[in-house]
């Protein structure tokens, strides 16, 4: 075999080895666009089910919201789920009630690619309520078979990892006067700090939650009274 023979045949040999590989890649991009399509087909039954599916590729990775998850059975959300609904209020994130930058789609606008044309509509369709970036970033596309439920997996969050934190207790005046002055600002930094997450942690509880939530609910039996699918995603628990 001359030289170029040999060069020749390395090349169609490593032509081959990379097609192939290519192939392999398409085969497993497919399988997953596969998966997703399933999904989208038919959802099942907890948010936590939904999430495994979802991320099939990632099976295993934990996921948040899990004990608040129902057992209900969702129909596919394009027969429900509206492309317009708002609900909540710019003086408060609807999870923690600080004050919010953004909006939170309570439908992973990445669910609804599948059947909005995202491109053309100017816009990003569907349900959405004023949040704050952390709360967003934290949420960011999970899926919650409730409004609820989304609620509960932000609170929860909040509490495993800052409830320790926050169940400490204060420091006295008294205290805080005993302390050299930098200790004592880094002190009262941390109390500072302690209280805004003692602020998100305990919304939930409060009127104002009650209040907001009960408002969207009402909103949403006026808006769509015939979509049951809807309501039921969009009662808060004390209502059941
Ligand atoms: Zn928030």
């Amino acid at each position: 075999m001359t030289d170029t023979e040999q060069k020749n045949m390395e090349t169609t040999l490593r032509d081959q080895e990379a097609r192939a590989s290519r192939s392999a890649f398409e085969r497993a991009w497919v399988e997953s666009l596969k998966i997703k399509a399933a999904t989208f087909a038919h959802i099942p039954a907890s948010a936590l089910a939904y999430e495994m599916a979802w991320h099939g590729y990632k099976a295993g990775k934990a996921t948040i919201g899990a004990n608040g998850a129902s057992n209900h059975t969702l129909p596919p959300l394009e027969s429900w789920v509206p492309l317009k609904f708002r609900f909540g209020s710019w003086s408060h994130c609807f999870y923690c009630g600080e004050f919010p930058e953004s909006q939170d789609h309570i439908v992973p606008r990445s669910m609804m690619r599948s059947w909005v044309d995202l491109r053309g509509s100017g816009g990003s369709p569907g349900p959405k309520t004023p949040a704050c970036l952390n709360c967003n970033a934290v949420l960011s596309d999970h899926f919650f078979d409730t409004l609820h439920a989304r609620c509960d997996a932000i609170n929860e969050r909040l509490v495993k990892r800052f409830g320790r934190e926050v169940s400490r207790p204060d420091w006295t005046p008294t205290e805080l006067a005993a302390l050299d002055e930098k200790l004592r600002k880094h002190v009262v930094l941390k109390q500072e700090k302690k209280s805004f997450y003692k602020r998100r942690i305990e919304w939930q509880k409060g009127e104002s939650f009650t209040l907001m939530f009960n408002e969207a609910y009402a909103a949403a039996i006026v808006e769509f009274p015939e979509n049951e699918e809807f309501k039921l995603f969009m009662e808060p628990r004390w209502r059941k």
